[in-house]
């Protein structure tokens, strides 16, 4: 660790006392992010992660000469559909430009890109009430990947299968102000690309990668600082500490007088760092100019309209709905909202004539922490909406108690039996039967001597223990109401 590195995490534990207080942080993202569509963007080869390596590769994407790239009528719908829902205008003519460099995962020597003319600009995305401007989503294809062997001296290897799968990348303006707001605007605009079905935004999978521009100048200045940029974090939280570290790591120069130089930097997730990785004058000249291969990109007006109309509720506005239409708390239909499969499954659920919060509940406790447990979205969940529905109607009308409900629930997940027949079969409906009941007490009151003598003492636990052993003896079915009172009353009597 050097000296340097170290003055600098002694600055992010002064920002409590208010040493990074008087600067301003100014942050812009550019977020690539890979389309889940069938075929790759110039060429018929699939896109299905994880194949064995060069698979999934034929003349066009693997760069052979004398090849021509067909455009992915498929990636161009859902790059407007991307761009349709962050409010951006999209260009009836788009060009794609070639931009030129060498790296042994790129057999072109040059990457398809938009450049001059891209496929869409000028949108935002709404966080907490304000405006982040979007200044531009374009279309260009996916490079290689190296594989490095352990070791300092083994071979590397490069795999083409990623060499020409279609991504956006969407440009904010440097509209953002801090890590906590860069990490909330990407969960939003996860939710937003999630909810059209354009990409499965899997962020250890690659499909979603995110660069970070960072300045920081003193508060009230209106002026722009020298940037950076960030590149190789590989998580949310990942971006959240390099913005935090890069902006303490600036602020520190410039508190002693220092200048920042404007450059790449990558972050190191082993050590918590930003490292140099080229400045300004090292920086690419890509040398951009239009693929003559590739026709202009016509997107209709026609075209557009039917897109933009085939886009359905986004997430803010189906959590608004949740809030109007089943009286749940912002944060309830929050939760329930940010997937679309989840918003998706409760909806079925409730669809059912079932109480919205008791569903809510369900949905997100028990039955959230059974698919996280065995690994398993909700939308292959063993327990279907209907199965759930039927389980808080059990619940509501008071057939089964909340205990009996939650094992019906678990063993509905296990086997995928419906629960009315896991109910019929164990015999597990709630008894209601007053005689039973009184039955069970006495004999409990018999067996427990000395909680009845504490009762009589004053000591109201008691209460609590002997309604417990009613309820084993029961096997967790007696009506908990009943059960209470009865046993109440007897002890009064006693
Ligand atoms: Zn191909």
């Amino acid at each position: 660790m050097d000296v340097f590195h170290f003055e600098v995490i002694q600055l992010l534990i002064k920002k409590q006392v208010g040493m990074m207080e008087n600067y301003e942080l100014v942050i812009g993202l550019e977020v690539h992010v890979e389309l889940s569509t069938e075929s790759k963007l110039f060429c018929g080869c699939s896109t299905r992660f994880g194949a064995e390596p060069n698979t999934q590769v034929c003349p066009v994407c693997s760069g052979m000469p004398g090849t021509l790239p067909v455009l992915n009528k498929k990636a161009v719908e859902s790059a407007v559909k991307a761009a349709s829902a962050l409010g951006c205008g999209v260009e009836e003519v788009s060009i794609f430009a070639r931009k030129n460099y060498f790296y042994p995962d790129l057999p072109k020597n040059y990457q398809i890109s938009q450049y001059e003319r891209p496929i869409a600009s000028d949108g935002f995305l709404m966080l907490d009430g304000r405006k982040i401007r979007i200044k531009r989503v374009h279309m260009e294809e996916d490079a290689g990947k190296l594989i490095h062997s352990a070791g300092e001296s083994g071979p590397s290897y490069v795999d083409l299968n990623r060499s020409g799968i279609p991504l956006i990348e969407i440009v904010t303006e440097p509209d953002l102000k801090s890590s906590s707001e860069a990490e909330t605007f990407l969960n939003n605009l996860k939710r937003i690309l999630e909810y059209l079905e354009i990409s499965d935004c899997n962020m250890e999978e690659g499909s979603l990668r995110c660069d970070a521009n960072i300045s920081v100048r003193p508060r009230g200045e209106s002026r722009l600082g020298v940037k950076t940029e960030i590149k190789n974090m590989n998580s949310f939280k990942a971006v959240r500490k390099a913005i935090d570290y890069e902006a303490a790591r600036q602020v520190s120069i410039l508190s002693k007088n220092g200048r920042i130089s404007q450059e790449t930097r990558l972050w190191n997730e082993s050590i918590q760092v930003t490292e140099g990785m080229r400045s300004k004058e090292e920086a690419h000249d890509y040398r951009y100019f239009p693929d003559p291969d590739l026709m202009p990109v016509y997107v209709t007006g026609q075209m557009c309209r039917e897109i933009t109309e085939s886009i359905g509720e986004l997430p803010l506005e189906r959590k608004e709905r949740f809030v109007r239409e089943y009286g749940l708390s912002e944060y309830d239909a929050s939760s329930l909202t940010s997937r679309k499969k989840v918003a998706d499954y409760y909806e079925k659920v409730v669809s059912g004539k079932i109480n919205p919060k008791a569903a809510a509940n369900w949905i997100m406790g028990d039955l959230m922490a059974l698919l996280k447990e065995h690994k398993t979205e909700i939308d292959s969940s063993p327990v279907l909406p209907g199965y759930m529905a039927e389980l808080l109607s059990f619940t509501e009308d008071g057939r089964i108690t909340g205990t009996t409900a939650k094992d019906v629930l678990s063993e509905c997940f296990a086997t995928g039996i419906c629960p009315g027949d896991i109910v019929r079969e164990k015999n597990l409906l709630q008894i209601n039967d007053q005689d039973l009941i009184t039955g069970t007490i006495r004999e409990v009151l018999e067996n427990n001597g000395k909680a009845v003598a504490d009762y009589r003492n004053g000591r109201e636990q008691a209460v609590g223990f002997l309604v417990g052993q009613i309820m084993r003896k029961t096997g967790g079915k007696a009506n908990p109401a009943i059960v209470r009172d009865t046993l109440l009353k007897a002890l009064k009597e006693m």
